[in-house]
């Protein structure tokens, strides 16, 4: 254990965030009054119901947190987890008024939660405890297209979101909009193409950004670009899976190391992302894995020596124990919460430069924020001006053709593309993630008593959100 281990206890998921939010409102000039509605969350429901399964009632309990309301609809994802508990989904509540706020999604924050381990359950009884879950929450237009938008978290997929959003129609059978009460649906259930890919294609995005400022990169005691630099991924889940595979696929960056909840893969040259997603879902762990050494030690990764560190499978796993011997450069928090506060300081403090999670895993709630405006509008992106714009186009190309202007047909072909549904989704966070990155930025480049970004991004996020007060006449 490091010195500032025995000297300082852990904080909570719950009193980090507020620890941060602590940091950044001592450099602000909010009312003492204003602050503390800002921090405080607003309600928390806890429900426990039982469901008749394998021959017996088992009671489950599953919370809903509403943290800020000066936006409706509130949005947040439901965690399916055995260790979800009132703070934790507070805690994540809180987050999620932030990063909202952040990226300009026009949500208030809210998350909720399962206390459930869903790896012990068959398919057909999650749905019915699914179901359940979201009678209950319903019923209190805690689930509604107006007031509070959920989406998927640890645990959950498209799958539980189309069971959410059929029970919300079952219970609502004239609501027109009853598809936007629930985000991250499958496309069938009137999803959104890339939805599923977001929140790890906001973390390529966000990185593509840092590595754009060439000063920001040198203070994290690197040069160049993506391609080349060594990554360490914690967790191949949803956000861990697509990040690592973008990254590796399309940046040139080598994953050298995955950690997964039973250990860890190691390849010097690289580990192909896809084989080892593959392994997982034919084994349930990385153990076996022929593309690399297996470490039972997983956490080890964690203290590996790489360019980029990534951890994107839980809170707090960065801590007092051992930030002192994290040796990456940068770390960009793909999960939320993994850096607790204690470990923010000593990270700062050795020069490793952080990328915080509101702004780092933003890209989940910005394509869900699409999602949602693609159901209230009842029509998909692209639908009405694709042909149009690909007319156009052929008119341009037609006019040089005939003035003697020679263009390759690969040319020819990307330019006369309309823009379909993806492409605009992958444009709009593209977007979203490069404008945060630099407003971001610019108040940790000019301020001088801002030490880092994530207190940047906490100024930015919190700005925002007692403006909205204000506006409202608190
Ligand atoms: P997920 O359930 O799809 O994946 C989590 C992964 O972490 C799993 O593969 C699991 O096996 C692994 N894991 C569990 N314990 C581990 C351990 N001790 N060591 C290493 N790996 C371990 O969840 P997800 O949706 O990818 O979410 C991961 C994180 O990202 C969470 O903090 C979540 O709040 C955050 N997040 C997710 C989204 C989203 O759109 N899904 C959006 C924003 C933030």
């Amino acid at each position: 254990m490091s010195a500032a281990a025995a000297a300082a206890p852990e904080p909570s998921f719950r009193h980090s965030v507020d620890i941060m939010f602590n940091r950044a409102v001592s450099l602000m000039d909010l009312s003492p009054g204003l602050e503390e509605k800002i921090r405080v969350c607003n309600a928390t429901y806890t429900v426990r119901f039982g469901v008749r399964l394998r021959g017996r009632v088992h009671t489950f309990t599953g919370y809903r947190s509403v943290h800020s309301e000066h936006m409706e609809p509130v949005k947040g994802g439901i965690r399916f987890a055995q260790s979800v508990n009132q703070d934790e989904v507070e805690a994540l509540a809180a987050l999620m008024t932030f990063k909202c706020a952040l990226v300009e999604a026009p949500f208030g924050g809210s998350k909720g939660g399962l206390c459930i381990d869903p790896r012990q359950w068959e398919e057909d009884e999650l749905e019915r405890i699914t179901r359940r879950f979201a009678f209950e929450l319903i019923k209190r237009d805690l689930i509604h297209p107006s007031q509070n938008v959920p989406a998927p978290d640890m645990g959950t997929g498209e799958r539980e979101m189309a069971w959410i959003a059929d029970q919300y129609r079952r219970m609502n059978t004239t609501d027109i909009d009853s598809p936007a009460c629930v985000t991250g649906k499958p496309l069938d259930a009137g999803g959104i193409l890339g939805r599923v890919e977001a929140t790890g294609r906001g973390v390529q995005y966000a990185l593509r950004e840092f590595f754009r400022h060439p000063e920001d990169v040198a203070w994290a005691n690197m040069t160049g670009g993506l391609s080349g630099k060594r990554v360490v991924v914690q967790g191949l889940g949803n956000v861990g899976y697509h990040a690592a595979k973008f990254l590796s696929e399309e940046d040139g960056a080598g994953v050298i190391a995955v950690a997964e909840h039973d250990g860890a893969i190691i390849n010097d040259e690289g580990i192909d992302i896809e084989a080892l997603r593959t392994h997982i879902a034919e084994t349930g762990g990385v153990r076996g894995f022929a593309g690399g050494t297996y470490r039972a030690d997983g956490h080890a990764a964690l203290e590996m020596e790489c360019d980029i560190l990534i951890p994107a499978a839980m809170e707090g796993v960065i801590n007092l124990s051992n930030a002192d011997r994290v040796k990456a450069r940068l770390i960009i928090e793909a999960a939320n919460g993994p850096i607790t506060a204690g470990a923010d300081e000593i990270l700062r403090k050795k020069g490793i430069v952080v990328i915080p999670d509101l702004y780092a895993n933003a890209g989940g709630v910005t394509v869900s924020y699409f999602e949602w405006v693609k159901n209230l509008s009842h029509i998909r992106f692209g639908r009405m001006e694709r042909r149009r714009e690909e007319a156009r186009h052929q008119l341009l190309l037609d006019e040089l053709g005939g003035a003697g202007v020679n263009l390759s047909a690969e040319f020819q072909r990307k330019y006369l593309q309309g823009a379909d549904e993806l492409e605009l989704v992958r444009s709009g966070l593209d977007d979203t993630m490069r404008e945060a990155y630099q407003r971001m930025r610019e108040v940790w480049r000019e301020r001088q008593d801002v030490p880092d970004l994530r207190i940047a991004a906490y100024l930015c996020a919190i700005d925002k959100v007692a403006k909205s007060y204000r506006a409202l006449g608190l």
